[in-house]
């Protein structure tokens, strides 16, 4: 099968024009990930039916809140709605997983603390790093926009295609390679 790109959400952190933030599915047959996750993705996930479950990786841009502070509601729901079991891999700039943990915290007190009935892995990935993530190779790039942490752009290679993703940024010559001979490039800002 081809890949299939669904926009979840396409907002900002404003709720401009009724839109739900940031969050991309993108659907290869395996390994079908997420784009940014922020605070809005459940309810977007279940306006459109997608199987929270079914999602095995989510590739974080940028640690700002509507790109990825749904991260505490996708694993709370997977441990007491959806009964996840499949392990969840998370993969984002350097600071992400204290980050991930502090909004746990804050949000849901203790939840950063429980035994997941899955395993979640956080991985962190410096600017300019590339990692393999079960059958998705994954590159990120820096970009100019500041949130605390490097912010980055991203390319994925999944399924012989290449999408780049730029999250959040004013122009960068990085996003030059980053979209080079993609096969999808989506700017996002
Ligand atoms: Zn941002």
């Amino acid at each position: 099968m081809g890949i299939k790109i669904t926009f979840l959400g396409s907002g900002d952190a404003f709720g401009s024009g009724g839109r739900l933030q940031t969050c991309i599915l993108v659907d290869q047959g395996e390994d079908k990930f997420l784009l940014d996750c922020g605070a809005s993705s459940q309810i977007a996930m279940r306006k459109y039916q997608i199987k929270p479950n079914e999602i095995s990786t989510i590739f974080i841009s940028h640690l700002h809140g509507d790109h990825f502070s749904g991260i505490p509601f996708f694993i709370l729901d997977a441990q007491m709605i959806s009964k996840r079991t499949a392990p969840l891999t998370i993969v984002g700039p350097i600071g992400i997983k204290q980050r991930v943990l502090n909004a746990m915290e804050v949000l849901f007190p203790g939840s950063s603390k429980t035994e997941q009935k899955f395993t979640v892995t956080i991985r962190e990935l410096k600017a300019g790093g590339s990692d393999d993530i079960n059958s998705l190779h994954i590159t990120s790039y820096p970009v100019s926009h500041p949130s605390g942490s490097p912010s980055t752009a991203l390319r994925v290679e999944a399924a012989g295609k290449v999408i780049a993703y730029t999250g959040d940024t004013e122009w960068q010559d990085s996003l030059i390679t980053a979209a080079r001979g993609a096969d999808i490039l989506i700017s996002e800002c």
